[in-house]
């Protein structure tokens, strides 16, 4: 913090401008009444003057002893309190006039040593501002019961002598008002900087040295323990910053709760995801492939095929009488046929064996890298199993058929809806023909039926 800015500065600034204007004041109100005083002393020495002088002055102008008189009054006139002497003699034969004197207009008029009209060696301020003294010259001799009146004295003063000697005692007040004003001055702003500005500064220094993230409490070096205002803002900030942490600790934790439910919910999401696709991609009722999941799958195996330049065959099957089985048995036993019926296919197939529901009782199976006759085969003992297998219910022991219609990919044909309609066609034969028995498609098939 820069001395320009500081609040020590501020502060004595502000309190020094009105201590400043509240000096002056009392100055010149000490200064007003210094110059009384010392105007009234003066009037009181004047006044002591004739003590000394009267008696020569009376004795002189009694005895018209001029040369006397001037010596006199010479003598008065150099006492540094007098500007000027004035006698007035009543038959005016020993008037006399020295220094500075105001005549008989009050106007202020000079006289020489001697007497004699001049100028007037006093300048400056104050020095034709005359003020007198007057008192009465008697003569009081043996011949005499009462004091014979001779005429009046005026010992003149001016106000440059009471500023003269007023000035050396303000110079006093003002060197030492100046001293005290510096001191105080220094002594203030030392305080205020230590107990004030500096505790401030700290403060303010620590605070931009806080970490935002994990903000401290902080202490301060401050040179006085009681609970003052510095101490409370302290204590209010250190209050604030364990809240904020408090706070921040929370909404930590917080965070770290909704991270992990988000974390788990994107976990169950993704499983529910999984679950979805495999529903599907599965049939529930028999557990192989759904028709959706056949094609993709068959299809991506046929590319495979024309990759690998391999052959590659497909089964239609539908159940013979299905109707019948549901209309005797009823439709929850022709669920259970059908399960039996997809179990019996997938036992007599192989791991890489397609195995798909089209819809109903019709299914599909394509078996890589076989051709038409190895299909066929497959087929025979497929239909062989299906034959064989039985299904117990209620006592009853239930048996059914299927039909079979057998196709392959021909050499540079590869179209998954082609072979599955041939396929088809080579069924529809097996159906025509008597049901339980396995067809292969032929062109003739096609242009014979
Ligand atoms: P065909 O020998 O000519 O095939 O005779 P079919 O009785 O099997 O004839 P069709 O294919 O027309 O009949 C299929 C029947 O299968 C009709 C339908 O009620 C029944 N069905 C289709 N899907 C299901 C199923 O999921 N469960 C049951 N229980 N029956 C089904
Ligand atoms: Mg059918
Ligand atoms: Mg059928």
């Amino acid at each position: 913090m820069s001395f320009r800015h500081s609040i020590a500065l501020h502060l004595l600034t502000v309190i020094f401008g009105f201590y400043f204007l509240v000096a002056v004041i009392v100055t010149v109100v000490q200064l007003y009444k210094e110059y009384e005083n010392t105007k009234e002393s003066f009037y009181q020495e004047i006044q002591l003057l004739p003590t000394t002088f009267g008696q020569g002055i009376s004795d002189s102008v009694w005895t018209y002893n001029q040369e006397l008189l001037q010596s006199i009054l010479r003598g008065v006139y150099n006492s540094p309190i007098v500007v000027g002497i004035e006698v007035k003699s009543l038959d005016h034969k020993m008037d006399y006039k020295i220094g500075s004197i105001l005549d008989k207009d009050s106007h202020p008029a000079y006289f020489d040593t001697d007497g004699k009209p001049g100028k007037s060696a006093e300048t400056g301020l104050g020095a034709d501002a005359l003020f007198g003294y007057t008192f009465p010259i008697t003569y009081q001799g043996p011949a005499f019961k009462d004091p014979q009146p001779l005429g009046e004295v005026t010992i003149y003063s001016n106000e440059r002598l009471v500023f003269e000697r007023v000035k050396y005692g303000f110079f006093l007040i003002l060197i030492n008002s100046v001293i005290k004003t510096l001191a105080l001055w220094f002594i203030i702003f030392y305080f205020i900087k230590r107990y004030l500005g500096n505790p401030l500064n700290e403060f303010t220094r620590k605070i931009k040295q806080q970490d935002s993230n994990q903000p401290h409490p902080i202490t301060l070096d401050i040179p006085w323990s009681d609970n003052n205002e510095i101490l409370l803002l302290k204590d209010s900030y250190n209050q604030m910053i364990l809240s904020v942490n408090e706070y921040q600790a929370a909404l930590k934790t917080l965070n770290k709760e909704l991270d992990d439910k988000v974390r788990e919910r994107t976990h169950e999401l993704f499983a529910a995801k999984e679950a979805a696709e495999m529903l599907a991609y599965t049939d529930v009722l028999t557990d192989v492939k759904t028709r959706r999941a056949f094609f993709e799958l068959a299809e991506q195996e046929l590319k495979n095929a024309v990759r690998q330049q391999t052959a590659a065959s497909i089964i239609m099957i539908d159940i013979d009488h299905f109707k019948n089985i549901n209309d005797t048995y009823g439709h929850a036993t022709g669920d259970l046929v059908l399960q039996t019926f997809a179990k019996t296919l997938k036992n007599s197939c192989r791991a890489c064996d397609l195995i798909g529901r089209l819809g109903g009782e019709e299914f599909a199976i394509l078996l890589p890298q076989t051709d038409l006759n190895g299909a066929l085969h497959v087929a025979e003992k497929l239909r062989l199993s299906v034959a064989d297998s039985k299904l117990t219910h209620n006592r009853q022991t239930l048996h059914f058929t299927a039909s079979f219609g057998v196709a392959e990919t021909a050499p540079g044909q590869y179209m998954l809806e082609e072979i599955l309609l041939q396929a088809d066609q080579a069924l529809y034969t097996a159906k025509n023909q008597g049901r339980n028995q396995a067809v292969a498609y032929k062109q003739s098939t096609t242009e014979n039926t």
